[in-house]
């Protein structure tokens, strides 16, 4: 066989290798307590699920047009609209199995050698993978703790080239839970204004989870980039719909026809009973998403001061998303080798930070996707594992 190329260079999610093994775990008989996966704990709300059922029993069973049913891309528009104060066309959102395939297809549109794109380290691992996939010279833009692993304006600026194609951001973050303050997205956008043909990727999936009076500046708001956006948000964190794959971004007008076509060629169109359960999820109710982030915050409160207390860690308050990253340094084992410890040793699943990057080095990402009871334990746990191997 004559395997090509570029396949060898795809990454992967170590989240869902650890899921595995926490899985063989349980199998066998251990009690794991799961803080290493990134979806909610919570069901899909029941008027969503009542939604797609419906769909499928009055008849929804063939294609959609393949960047979404009508109702599904103006009720996104609106809601971005409602969300983030500014006019979207809805011919410019194209609904995807996911955020994932934005990635994707944002990796395709502008990576292919020669190119250069920007990714955050530690970021979500897909960024690299896909930009490495296409032929494209991955750079990280470093985060680091001094500004709470979020975006620092000057550093990404500092890494643009001639080459550069693409800059991805991601706030709130995935795996530290930062937000980027819109002082350093307004500087952002103004040092973009002499890098005219860079483009950004902006994945904004934890926007409705923040905390602690934290809020969020989209870079849907910002008009003088809108030309070169690709906003990608979506259903699978905000209302718990991970396993349903719904997602979409806002292209700009140019790409749209060619990443529709991407669809065609790639998928078709996403499955037509989640697409109306998320036309269901944007018009409904949204007090469940409230809930479900009040009961994050009940559990951010919590964590965070435990892992401060476990002996060699210490804990940075996360504005976002549902991950704490602790910094595990002063334990003396490595990312990996915590990650394995915990996992093997107190069944707890967590996940080390160098799966994100070389700069999680040092640090565990916890996500709070569990009850608190269980979170607890797992702290327990987690305090008898270190202070036995001292
Ligand atoms: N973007 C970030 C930062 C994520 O953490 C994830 C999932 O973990 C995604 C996008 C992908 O989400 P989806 O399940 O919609 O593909």
């Amino acid at each position: 066989m004559k395997i090509a190329e570029p396949l060898g260079r795809l990454g992967t999610e170590s989240a869902f290798e650890v899921l595995a093994r926490a899985a063989a775990l349980s199998n066998e008989g251990r009690d794991i307590i799961n803080l290493g996966i990134g979806q909610p704990d919570f069901r899909t709300p029941e008027h969503i699920v009542e939604a797609g059922v419906r769909a499928l029993r009055d008849g929804h069973h063939g294609y959609t047009p393949a960047n979404g049913i009508p109702p599904l891309r103006e009720a996104v528009a609106a809601d971005l609209e409602r969300r983030h104060g500014t006019a979207v066309d809805p011919g410019q959102v194209i609904v995807q199995p996911g955020g994932k395939p934005t990635m994707f297809y944002a990796a395709l549109a502008f990576g292919g050698p020669g190119a250069e794109i920007l990714y955050p380290d530690p970021g979500f691992p897909i960024y690299r993978s896909v930009i490495e996939f296409s032929g494209a010279k991955a750079v990280p833009v470093p985060l680091t703790a001094e500004t709470g692993f979020a975006f620092d304006a000057d550093t990404v600026l500092s890494r643009i080239t001639p080459a550069t194609s693409l800059i991805i951001l991601n706030s709130p973050a995935n795996p530290t839970g930062a937000v980027t303050p819109k002082e350093q997205i307004d500087r952002l956008v103004e040092g973009l204004a002499a890098h005219p043909d860079v483009a950004i990727l902006s994945d904004e999936i934890y926007s409705r989870m923040l905390y602690g009076g934290q809020a969020h500046a989209s870079l849907l708001s910002y008009p003088e980039i809108r030309h070169r956006l690709i906003l990608l948000d979506g259903w699978s964190k905000t209302y718990a719909m991970t396993g349903w794959r719904l997602g979409y971004a806002v292209w700009p007008a140019p790409l749209v026809e060619p990443i529709t076509r991407l669809c065609i060629n790639d998928h078709s169109c996403v499955n037509a009973a989640a697409q109306h359960a998320g036309l269901a999820a944007l018009e409904g109710p949204q007090d469940a998403v409230a809930d479900m982030v009040a009961e994050f915050d009940r559990r951010r409160r919590a964590v965070v001061p435990m892992l401060d207390a476990l002996p060699g860690v210490t804990c940075g308050d996360p504005g976002g998303a549902f991950y704490a990253f602790a910094d595990i340094s002063g334990t003396r084992l490595t990312a990996r080798e915590a990650q394995d410890l915990f996992l093997e040793e107190a069944g707890v699943a967590t996940i080390a930070g160098t799966s994100f990057g070389a700069g999680g080095e040092g640090y565990l990402r916890v996500s709070y996707a569990a009850a608190l009871d269980r979170i607890e334990e797992a702290m327990e746990r987690l305090a008898t594992c270190l202070k036995e191997r001292k």
